[in-house]
């Protein structure tokens, strides 16, 4: 559920914090493919879009702060020539929107120019700032992407493309996947933990890489498979195919678990998972693991839909108590009971507490007769505040209704993400040191319950011990200062991590 809380303006609920794009083609112009790929990934990012391509003699470069649709006309498009490029779409977390963090990251070294996307968050990047600062480095910004950009361009001067990369795999550690340009080849990079998505998929006339494959649907492509955790992938600027290298191998994959439940389109494939699919299975182990037998259940539109279908459709099947449903017995009641005005994006500003109180008004409006006089089950993705779960259930109260059940489709959050999202401090965390039962009374539910990590596990065909679990377990698969982990991991040691010239 998106809500807000405290005293200065702030943005509701998670957000992701980027989409990163890459295409090489044979001849066509990139700008346009790209510009269609960042729309269909605008909802990684809504703070700043930014497109960078190469003709073969110089970089092209478009950054500005807004959508995609106000960040890019006709003429911007027009002058980002080149085959190949790469896009980005991002939503800073650190209180300031800075444009100087905006992206993709674009520099001219002696070994040649460099564009980055990034998606995700390194967690030594200080570390590697300070020792690139002492030999000289100047940076314009304090963000990690070009951190990763000023190592790579180091190692370029020294080395092949690939074992540069690899270099610089060796030395950050956090969670990334990257689109970069060096001059007009396209790569794509995955963290050796595979932590947050990308993709390859195949076009008429090339390739891209993105996070999501809704942004190669767009461009009626065809999804070719995951970068896979510690690859390279290389597209060959003919537009004829892609290049692999697997540059690390460990043995744990860390891919978030919330790119199912929430972050991603319901229409993209992620890791051989449609996210659609995935949020019913989910919705039908809640039902399996927490179901209330109700006269409603209705989902907050829309991130609870798919959850609540899937939990309605497993409760048409069996009761609450697991039993198989008689044959008279209908079961629960699927219903929209609550509209969402479409004009109220995931990121608007309430600037005022008065203002955030009625956020909830301002978002939802319930349909009186679908809750007056019903118990009802309201289903979501997730709490992580508390505020609008506990004015949804007012809400609902007022309307008439006679209990107000809340089932979460995910873990309780109970620890923040360093990762790359922007989720919100340990103390703004509802779930932060308390039981469900105290969430329940602070969000005064009639019940609640949330899914259990082995379900979404199970859902997603994993082990634990492949997923990030960090923000509901509070143990992180990276070496984070001052935080536990689930897995036996350290930071490179980025002063003498240099591997061997033949390695
Ligand atoms: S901490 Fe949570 S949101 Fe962050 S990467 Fe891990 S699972 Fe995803």
């Amino acid at each position: 559920m998106t809500d807000g809380r405290g005293e200065t303006p702030r943005r509701t609920g998670m957000t992701e914090k980027c989409g990163v794009v890459g295409v090489s083609l044979d001849g066509r112009n990139a700008a346009r493919p790209l510009y269609y790929a960042l729309y269909a990934l605008q909802h990684r990012g809504q703070e700043s879009a930014g497109i960078v391509t190469h003709d073969g003699f110089q970089q092209h470069s478009h950054v500005e702060m807004g959508l995609v649709g106000d960040a890019f006309g006709e003429d911007d498009l027009d002058t980002l020539n080149g085959a190949a490029g790469i896009g980005h779409v991002r939503y800073p977390t650190a209180g300031s929107v800075d444009s100087s963090c905006a992206q993709p990251f674009s520099v001219s070294f002696k070994s040649g120019s460099l564009g980055l996307s990034h998606n995700g968050n390194l967690v030594n990047a200080d570390e590697i700032r300070d020792e690139l600062a002492a030999a000289g480095h100047a940076f314009t910004s304090d963000g990690d992407t070009e951190v990763i950009a000023h190592d790579l361009a180091r190692n370029l001067l020294e080395e092949d493309l690939v074992r540069a990369v690899k270099h610089t795999m060796g030395r950050i550690h956090g969670s990334y996947s990257l689109t970069i340009s060096h001059d007009d080849t396209i790569l794509g990079v995955r963290d050796p933990q595979g932590n947050r998505p990308l993709c390859i998929g195949e076009l008429e006339d090339g390739y891209i890489l993105a996070s999501e494959s809704a942004a190669i649907d767009t461009l009626d492509g065809e999804l070719v498979r995951d970068v896979r955790p510690g690859e390279l992938v290389v597209l060959q600027d003919d537009g004829e195919g892609f290049d692999s290298y697997q540059l690390v191998e460990q043995e744990n994959t860390a891919h978030c678990f919330f790119e199912h439940v929430y972050f991603a389109r319901p229409d993209s494939v992620i890791d051989d998972t449609l996210v659609y699919e995935a949020r019913r299975s989910l919705g039908r182990k809640l039902w399996e693991e927490s179901g209330v037998e109700t006269d409603v259940v209705m989902p907050v539109p829309d991130s609870g839909r798919a959850f609540a279908a899937g939990y309605a459709d497993a409760a048409s099947e069996t009761t609450a108590d697991g039993e198989s449903r008689a044959a008279d017995d209908d079961g629960v009641e699927f219903a929209e009971g609550l509209m969402k005005n479409r004009y109220v994006g995931r990121t608007f500003i309430m600037p005022t507490q008065d203002e955030r109180e009625r956020a909830v008004r301002l978002k939802l409006n319930p349909i009186k007769s679908t809750i007056e006089g019903k118990t009802v089950t309201v289903i979501d993705d997730s709490i992580v505040r508390g505020t609008t779960s506990t004015q949804l259930v007012q809400l609902l109260k007022d309307c008439g209704a006679e209990e107000v059940h809340v089932r979460i489709g995910a873990p309780a959050i109970v620890a923040p993400c360093y990762m790359g999202i922007d989720m919100a401090t340990r103390e703004e965390l509802i779930a932060a040191g308390r039981s469900t039962d105290e969430i329940r009374d602070a969000i005064d539910a009639d019940s609640l319950a949330y899914l259990s990590t082995d379900a979404v596990a199970d859902v997603l065909e994993e082990d634990r011990i492949d997923l990030c679990l960090g923000c509901v377990t509070g143990e992180y698969p990276y070496d984070i200062e001052g935080e536990e982990t689930d897995r036996d991991v350290s930071r490179p040691d980025v002063g003498g991590t240099r591997l061997p010239a033949d390695d």
